[in-house]
């Protein structure tokens, strides 16, 4: 894309949009050689589904050398959701640092809160009569892996994933 542009015309600066996608799969490229190159971890080429608001969903790839990202890139795993930033002028794509799902600190920090959060989505226990909102539903669709909003799901009669559209699997919540 680069070789494209005229020489003389400025480039145009990145007009970033938030987008969400789902990691499909992450590869380890060759280490970089030279003088303190050593110590760093292989460079990893991730292959991405953006999803970006009111288009068809699309396939980029984002290469991430540790050493542009020294302290806080969460390196997340293929199946993974997370936000990214998208250049649709230049289609650039890269991860979004200011979502804490690519935050090594914020996933420390959420760590400590999970605890919570699966007392309060505990399950009915099994044999119990009741059925019906609230449930207790995935913080992933199943099918596309696309974030599920769990507090407004978790309300809904039937409900069902905001990308693929294909029902969310519920349990009722117990009941205190
Ligand atoms: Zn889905």
């Amino acid at each position: 894309m680069f070789g494209r542009r005229k020489h003389h015309e400025p480039a145009a600066a990145p007009q970033w949009e938030h987008v969400t996608g789902n990691i499909l799969d992450l590869q380890l490229l060759p280490k970089l050689t030279g003088p303190g190159m050593d110590h760093w971890p292989s460079p990893k080429r991730y292959t991405v589904l953006l999803h970006p608001e009111g288009r068809e969903p699309y396939q980029a790839t984002i290469d991430v050398h540790p050493i542009d990202h020294p302290d806080d890139f969460y390196f997340s795993q293929p199946g993974a959701v997370t936000g990214f930033l998208v250049d649709p002028a230049s289609g650039q794509v890269q991860f979004d640092m200011g979502d804490r799902r690519n935050s090594t600190k914020a996933h420390q920090t959420d760590l400590s809160l999970l605890e919570d959060q699966v007392l309060s989505g505990v399950a009915a226990p099994r044999g119990e009569a009741v059925t019906g909102p609230p449930w207790v539903v995935p913080a992933e669709c199943p099918s596309c892996g696309a974030p599920v909003d769990q507090a407004s799901a978790a309300m809904e009669v039937a409900p069902v994933c905001s990308f693929c559209e294909r029902p969310l699997p519920v349990e009722p919540r117990a009941r205190f």
